[in-house]
Order: C-alpha cells, then sequence, then structure tokens
C-alpha cells in the first residue's frame, strides 16, 4: 500500500512538474477553453481594494456587490490592496472560491518607492544616473511585492513641457531621450532584466503610463485635451513608450486626456494600430480610472455601454473602476455587436501576464509575511533610496562659494517651515507611507552642526494640513513668526532657508498658475536676505519653479525636490560637502509662468536675432528669451572644462557611424562627476527640426585636476527624425552637434551626410 501511495504521489508530482514546463501560451489555451464568457469578461475587470479583511463581509452597496463579483470569478484584478494579510484574503476567494480558481493580479501605485520611498520621479531623473534609477525601482518592486503586490502603476513615462502641469513630478522631464532611457532603466527594475526574471517572487509587473500624450494637455490644465501635430507625437511622445516597450513592459495604462479629438481610452490608433501592431506588444492595456466612463462625459460615446464598446474595440484590455466592462460585454458578445475574438485576445493578454508573474503556480507567492517584515524598512532599503536622494539634487547656483557649508566655527540659522517638516519631503504618490517618516532637512543638519545650528520656521507653507484628495491648498499668509526668523539670520553668519512647495502641492490634480513660492515665503525670503545676504536657498518642490529674483539675489541655490525618506541626510551630507552634487535639471525652469511651455528643443522660426546662437523671435518682449535655468544645468562644488568637439571626419555617408569626442578637465578643488551632453540639429531638413536635442550622455567622474577623453558613436538612430506619417526618415545635409555641460552650451561642430 505504502508503494502504491509513494508511487502515485510521485505520479502527480510528475504530472505536476510537466504541466510545469508546458509552454505558457499552451497553458493560456486550455484555460480559455474552458471560461464562459462571463469569467472571460470577469478577467477585464478590475476592483479597487474595497474590504477590510479585519471586519466581516461587506454587507449592501459596492463594496457588497464587488464582494459578489469576486466570488463568482468576476474581478481579474484588485488596486490598492495593501500587506499579505489584505492580498492573502481577497487571493484566497479568488483561488478557492470560484469556479476556475483564477488568481488576482494585484496592482498598485508603487510610484517612487513603497514604505522606503526614493525621491519623486522627477528629482530621480535629475540624476541622469540610469543604475541608481534602476536599483531605486528594485528598492521599491522588493518592498512591494514583500507586501503582496505583484504590479506597480509605473512608470510615468510622459514627456512633459508644462511646469504648471501638477503631474510632472511623476515623469522624467521633458526630453524623450532621457525619458526613454529612464523609462528602460525603471521597467528593468521593477520587472528585472529578462522575462524570467518576472517570475521571481522579488520582481513586479511594471506598467508605462498614460499612453498617451497626457504630458501635453492644453496649458498644462489636468484632465484636459491634447491637441498637437504627428510630429510632436512620434518624435516626442511615443518615444519613452517605445523603449518601455522595448524594456519589456508588460502592460500599459491608458489615459484620462482626448489626443486629436478621440479619448486615449477609445483611441484605436493609439492602442491597436501602434501599441498592439506595429510594435507588436503582447501584454496588456488597464485603462486609467473610471477612463471608460469619462468617455461619456467627453461626449464620445452616448451610454455605458457604447462606451464600452468603443474601449474594447480600441484595445483597452482591462477596465479600472468604470464599472462598464463587467455588465456590458457579454451583452454586447450576445448581441453580435462585439466580437468574441477581442474578449479572447484581451483574456489571452492578462493570463498570459499572469502566468508569467508565476501567480497560477503559486498564487500566494507573493505573501510572505516575514519576508514582509524583513524586507520594509531594510538598512539595506534605506541606504539606497538615500544614495539615490544625493544623485537627485542639482546645483544652482554658488557664488560666493558659500558652498560647502563648513563644519566647524559658524553659526547656521535654519529657517523655513519644509526644513522641520516630516511628511513634505515624502513627495505625492506615496500611498503606502505613513506620515512624518522623512528625515527632516534640520534632522539630517544637527548631526553636522549640533547646537550650532538654529531652527526658526519664518513661515508656514499652508494652513492645516494638506492631502492627496484635498481640491485646494490655501496658502498662509501669516507673517507673525518672520521676525524670529530675522533675529536668528542676523545673529548667524550663514542662513539656510530651505522653501518652496508642500509635497502635495504637486501630483495628480494639482495644476497651478502660479509658480512662485506658495504663501508668504518669497516675502519671508526678502526680508531675511535685508538682514543677511549670505543665504543659502534649498528648494523643496515637484516642478519647475520661476523664482527670478532669487536666481538674481541669492547667492547660493540648491534643487532639492522632494527626496523621500532620506530627504534631511542627502541634503546635509550635500551642504556639508561629503557628497559633491553631479544632478542636472531634466526640466526648464521659467522666468515667469507666461513663458511656458518653455524647454530648450525649441524650433527656430523665420526671424533670428542671433541665428548662430539659435535665438529668434519666438518668445516675449517683456522677458529675457531663455530660461532661468535650463534643461541640463546643474554645477558641481568643482568646476570642469571642455575642450572644441572633435569629429573624425568632415563628412560621412549615411549608415557610417559618427564619431565625436571631448576632452573634459577638473579644474576645480574636489574629485566630482559631470554629466557630458550631447546634442544634435539636423540643420535642413524636409521637416522644421528643433535648434537642438539631446542624443546622448556619459557620466564621468574625474579627481582633481584629471581630464578624460568622452567618445560618443552616433548612428542613423540619432541623426534621423519621424515624419508626420511615423516612419523614420534619415536625411542628408548639413548637423550640428553640440557637447557640454547642458543644453545652453553653444560650442559646436559641424558635419554633413550624403
Ligand atoms: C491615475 C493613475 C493611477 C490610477 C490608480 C489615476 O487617477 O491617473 O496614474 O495609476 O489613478 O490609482
Amino acid at each position: 500500500l505504502t508503494l502504491l501511495i509513494m508511487g502515485s504521489y510521485a505520479h502527480a508530482q510528475k504530472k505536476k512538474k510537466m504541466k510545469q514546463q508546458e509552454p505558457i501560451e499552451t497553458r493560456i489555451e486550455q484555460l480559455l477553453q474552458k471560461m464562459t464568457l462571463e469569467e472571460k469578461v470577469g478577467q477585464m475587470n478590475q476592483y479597487n481594494g474595497f474590504w477590510d479583511v479585519t471586519g466581516p463581509a461587506p454587507e449592501g452597496g459596492s463594496a457588497a456587490l464587488k464582494y459578489e463579483h469576486l466570488k463568482k470569478g468576476w474581478v481579474g484584478s484588485m488596486l490598492t490592496v495593501r500587506g499579505v494579510k489584505e492580498v492573502k484574503a481577497v487571493q484566497k476567494i479568488a483561488v478557492e472560491e470560484t469556479r476556475l480558481g483564477i488568481p488576482l493580479i494585484i496592482g498598485f501605485d508603487v510610484i517612487h518607492g513603497y514604505k522606503t520611498l526614493s525621491p519623486i520621479p522627477l528629482a530621480e531623473a535629475a540624476s541622469w544616473d540610469m543604475e541608481a534609477i534602476k536599483k531605486s525601482a528594485q528598492v521599491a518592486a522588493g518592498e512591494a511585492s514583500a507586501s503582496g503586490i505583484n504590479w506597480t502603476f509605473g512608470p510615468n513615462v510622459d514627456v512633459s513641457r508644462d511646469a504648471r502641469w501638477g503631474r510632472v513630478m511623476e515623469g522624467a522631464g521633458e526630453d524623450a531621450f532621457l525619458g526613454s532611457k529612464v523609462a528602460e532603466a525603471r521597467v528593468k527594475g521593477f520587472q528585472g532584466e529578462t522575462k524570467e526574471d518576472l517570475g521571481l517572487p522579488n520582481t513586479i509587473a511594471a506598467c508605462a503610463k498614460h499612453f498617451a500624450a497626457y504630458g501635453f494637455v492644453e496649458a498644462g490644465k489636468e484632465y484636459n485635451l491634447v491637441d498637437i501635430g504627428m510630429p510632436t507625437l512620434y518624435n516626442l511622445v511615443l518615444p519613452p513608450f517605445e523603449a518601455a516597450k522595448n524594456a519589456g513592459v508588460r502592460t500599459f495604462m491608458n489615459s484620462f486626456n482626448t489626443l486629436n479629438g478621440v479619448p486615449a481610452t477609445g483611441s484605436k490608433f493609439l492602442q491597436r494600430d501602434i501599441l498592439k501592431g506595429k510594435w507588436n506588444f503582447d501584454g496588456f492595456v488597464i485603462t486609467d480610472w473610471a477612463s471608460i466612463r469619462e468617455m461619456i462625459n467627453w461626449g464620445f460615446a452616448e451610454d455605458g455601454t457604447e462606451a464600452s464598446l468603443k474601449a474594447v474595440e480600441a484595445g483597452a484590455d482591462m477596465d479600472m473602476e468604470s464599472h462598464l466592462y463587467v455588465y456590458e460585454l457579454a451583452k454586447l458578445v450576445w448581441e453580435g455587436k462585439v466580437d468574441e475574438k477581442l474578449i479572447d485576445d484581451a483574456v489571452r493578454r492578462i493570463l498570459r501576464v499572469k502566468f508569467e508573474l508565476g501567480l497560477f503556480d503559486d498564487p500566494y507567492r507573493y505573501c510572505d509575511e516575514k519576508r514582509e517584515q524583513k524586507v520594509i524598512g531594510s538598512k539595506e532599503n534605506r541606504e539606497a533610496v538615500l544614495d539615490m536622494a544625493k544623485k537627485s539634487i542639482v546645483l544652482l547656483k554658488n557664488d560666493k562659494q558659500l558652498l560647502p557649508l563648513p563644519k566647524t566655527g559658524k553659526r547656521i540659522a535654519l529657517i523655513g517651515a519644509l526644513a522641520a517638516d516630516k511628511t513634505s519631503p515624502l513627495g505625492s504618490w506615496r500611498i503606502a507611507s505613513d506620515d512624518e517618516t522623512a528625515v527632516s532637512v534640520l534632522e539630517g543638519m544637527q548631526q553636522y552642526t549640533g547646537n550650532r545650528l538654529v531652527y526658526e520656521k519664518g513661515a508656514d507653507v499652508t494652513i492645516g494640513s494638506v492631502s492627496f484628495i484635498q481640491e485646494v491648498q490655501i496658502n498662509t499668509t501669516d507673517k507673525s513668526s518672520f521676525e524670529a526668523a530675522k533675529k536668528t539670520a542676523q545673529e548667524s553668519d550663514i542662513v539656510v532657508m530651505v522653501l518652496g512647495e508642500h509635497g502635495f502641492q504637486t501630483g495628480e490634480a494639482r495644476s497651478r498658475t502660479e509658480l512662485g513660492l506658495p504663501g508668504v515665503q518669497q516675502e519671508l525670503l526678502e526680508e531675511v536676505y535685508k538682514v543677511n545676504p549670505n543665504i543659502v536657498l534649498v528648494l523643496n518642490n515637484g516642478r519647475p519653479l520661476a523664482l527670478p529674483w532669487a536666481a538674481k539675489h541669492i547667492p547660493a541655490i540648491v534643487e532639492a525636490w522632494q527626496l523621500g525618506t532620506e530627504t534631511g541626510n542627502a541634503v546635509a551630507q550635500v551642504l556639508y560637502g561629503d557628497y559633491n552634487p553631479s544632478g542636472k535639471l531634466p526640466m526648464s525652469f521659467p522666468r515667469n509662468v507666461g513663458q511656458c511651455p518653455i524647454y530648450y528643443n525649441y524650433y527656430a522660426t523665420g526671424r533670428p536675432i542671433d541665428k548662430d546662437n539659435n535665438v529668434f523671435w519666438t518668445h516675449y518682449s517683456d522677458v529675457e528669451k531663455t530660461p532661468l535655468w535650463s534643461f541640463g544645468h546643474g554645477l558641481s562644488y568643482t568646476t570642469f572644462e571642455y575642450s572644441e568637439i572633435t569629429l573624425d571626419k568632415e563628412s560621412y555617408k549615411k549608415g557610417e557611424p559618427v564619431k565625436a569626442s571631448v576632452t573634459v578637465k577638473n579644474t576645480g578643488n574636489y574629485d566630482g562627476k559631470e554629466v557630458v551632453q550631447l546634442y544634435v540639429r539636423d540643420v535642413v531638413a524636409s521637416l522644421t527640426r528643433p535648434v537642438k536635442e539631446l542624443k546622448d550622455f556619459q557620466m564621468i567622474s574625474l579627481n582633481k585636476g584629471e581630464s578624460k577623453t568622452v567618445e560618443f558613436v552616433l548612428t542613423e538612430k540619432e541623426l534621423g527624425f519621424y515624419n508626420s506619417e511615423g516612419e523614420f526618415i534619415v536625411e542628408s545635409g548639413k548637423f550640428q552637434i553640440f557637447i557640454g555641460t547642458s543644453s545652453s552650451d553653444t560650442k559646436n561642430s559641424v558635419f554633413h551626410l550624403y
């Protein structure tokens, strides 16, 4: 009998093993065969977390309905369920109580970390350090996966040129090339290097969003229309999405906006023709929150039935919280209005990702409470986000060599409400982490200066507390702490002022028409300056700000964004010179709001003012034509000198590599890192081309006195562009190549392509 049992056990194990070895595509087909139409549609339905597992099952209302659907197998995914306990509970229902036991895929907005927070994504992009960005995404994936999550709604790869748009904090800035590199790094960080890595328990599926063009909402107005030409779409908007696809991203999220009249969620052109057609994407598309339903409000669909029809035809595979597919799709198929093949296609895609994640092999693989305890907030994770935070800081100005700060002998005043704030530095989009968990700048600096550091708030940024959902933030007008701040400043040698936006003043639904310092902070700055002009201004913000007065008067300015959990330590290490800053701006900073959108890769016009330096009549007559700080700008405590550019030839045959080099020397007193940037201009083309476009960059480390020659190789990929039909073309003619320390460097060389 024992032998018999052992035999059948071995047989079962072998069978199981054999089953596991079957290719995913076969397993998908086998499962699909067994599914009813309702079960298929169920896979296309995603609900927001609705059930507190510590309480009884929900009774009545939408929660009870969702609960019923879950038990029937009509839910394929849930979002914002957090923690192993919660995930286990919902997964158990899906796996053990439904007819086919198909596991849920659990999504979450892991945007810049889960509990241990990295800098906001815009800040990370300022590092131009792809290894660090990848590592940061790995940390986020490690913590989220330890908490039961297996899919993040990131990276946001929306290129945006408009600082008024609140969501610029989530992206990588204004440039498609940098944006593409960052997209690739983040996808690989979340998912791993290869498709197989997705099956590891510490990786999660990524999601490139928002497909497409959300970053171009008119005048930065949230949830608005996008009206752009095809060259802009192909050359600026789509490349980071394609880079994410090429890096293996398993899901895309469509978008709230319309694109030239068609809501992105209902756009066949975007989802079927480009994404699933031209790019051959075989993962799935999730809608943005209720964006199928929003098509009714856009006036693009009569009702929920038509909205569902249009969305499914367009290629939106999973409905996030519109509550429409689950009711409409089966009916549409039965009525012959939707071909079941479309449903099958969507379900295959969703199941594919679930199989790749290993959810069918072990639906509880992300539900390890011990790992959850061990991984979240670990020392190693804190070190990684600290490293990322230091690399994200940009030194905007350092006249009078006020920085680095002396570690001894001087009295330092620290002023500004954000200096002591432990919540704001966490930034927007950090739903899993608790308030007050950041190291404040005050705490960071105290480690260096002890009792020679005197703190005064000076002025609040907002009235009361702000939160993710609060509609309008009210800026304070209270100046009652000004005098105390001024007195402290007067009695000190150096004043460090930490000013800017609260972490929740950027992000979704946080577009703004003012880009100065909120509240009375500008006045505070000017008042303090009157009594002590030796000010180091540390900016906390999630978007470019317009600070012309500060740029003119304040000797030292440090862009410290919102740097996450380790903010204070990172800022202190940079201010005291234990870390030499090397960040570069990923977005241009305007002089005033009227300049927005302002960006480095603008176009020539028919009215040159200084043709050699690409200055054209395109701007305004009441403000300088340049940005306050341009894309790619960022200083170091040391100085770098660039040689002339050397090209290996004067003219090249199409397809031949163009080799350009430059020698960079560290001419200052510190060892440092520099991001050497290469820009190209196609001088005459069949479409007007930007005055310059970033095409490559390299980060180099140079010790004091050291020089290095940096070589770049350009191929057709860097010299061509997309025409209005979306074809990539390379045209012969004259090209200009710029290599320098920022996009405003004018040193260039010319070559011809024939
Ligand atoms: C946002 C998405 C996000 C989703 C789920 C939407 O409002 O636009 O970016 O992933 O909510 O939280």
